[in-house]
């Protein structure tokens, strides 16, 4: 099958440091393999978005060399397949509506005696399995099966979650109506033929939800490369909400060159983007595993 990759930077802001490190390595792992890269702008989440940031991210990246294949997609004019996906899971069973708000979880949560799980996001405590007992739907969730979900990291190694444990039920539509992240980019990856995901690390924890909507959804399962986070001077994940710069266009060559250092490749800003791209090809070859 024809290697196909992505990019799909939110447009919540411009281009830093750390997300320059997601692009150049999914671009240089679909050159590596002789295939496609594709970008897909994912502003599925419209309150978060920024006005323009779409297109000062695809002006950063064509200023690094990093030029997409094919026209670049946007997630929010994708929302009826999206909603196909959905229906096709409530037909299966497989997704239920919610009338739970963020107060009525937590209170359940309380009531079984529960922590707040450390990284703040709530473990759906699963009220609305059953029926909405008279409460308006608000959002829909999807029924994550019990069990343990394995995957392997072609950077990580192995890796395993209890989806049902450590997550629960997740939601799929939100109760403004926009479609979740991880609906999304399952229903999107397989719609362009992703054949490989190369992304940021933050993300890895997000991949069994998408495995376990693949097995759903009858999708096909990418291979899955998470790279390493640039951290701030505090240690945190360098990210547009901690403030991180936006990348420096007038020296692109300098910005591929710190990137590639994150990635392990050791080549030196030369004359040009073109010629540091072109040789850090063959260093990416001999340094990630295919
Ligand atoms: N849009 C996500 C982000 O910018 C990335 C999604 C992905 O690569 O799967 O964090």
């Amino acid at each position: 099958m024809r290697y196909r990759g992505r990019f799909a930077p939110s447009p919540t802001g411009p281009l830093h440091a750390g997300s320059l490190v997601a692009a150049l390595a999914s671009w240089l792992d679909a050159r590596a393999h002789g295939g496609d890269w594709l970008v897909r702008i994912e502003d599925v989440d419209r309150p978060r978005c920024v006005p323009g940031a779409d297109l000062h991210i695809l002006a950063q990246l064509a200023a690094c060399g990093l030029r997409p294949d094919e026209d670049p997609w946007w997630q929010s004019r994708r929302e009826e397949s999206h909603e196909r996906a959905l229906q096709r899971l409530v037909a299966a069973g497989l997704a239920y509506p919610c009338g739970c708000s963020r107060k009525d979880i937590e209170e359940a949560l309380r009531a079984q005696g529960q922590e707040r799980p450390r990284h703040g996001e709530l473990v759906y405590p699963g009220t609305c399995r059953a029926g909405l007992h008279g409460k308006p739907a608000r959002a829909w969730r999807f029924r994550v099966p019990p069990g343990v979900v394995r995957w392997t990291d072609r950077r990580l190694g192995a890796q395993a979650q209890d989806v049902a444990v450590e997550v629960g039920d997740f939601v799929l539509k939100r109760a403004d109506g926009l479609f979740a992240y991880q609906l999304a980019v399952v229903v999107d990856d397989a719609d362009q033929g992703i054949t490989h995901v190369v992304r940021g690390e933050d993300l890895a924890d997000n991949t069994p939800r998408q495995l376990l909507l693949q097995q759903a959804l009858r999708l096909p399962r990418p291979a899955y490369l998470h790279t390493p986070l640039v951290r701030g001077a505090n240690g945190e994940k360098l990210s547009k909400q901690n403030g991180a710069a936006a990348l420096e266009l007038r020296e692109p060559a300098a910005m591929l060159e710190q990137a590639g250092r994150v990635l392990g490749l050791r080549v030196p800003a030369s004359a040009g983007v073109g010629e540091w791209l072109a040789q850090a090809v063959d260093a990416w070859r001999a340094t990630i595993p295919a």
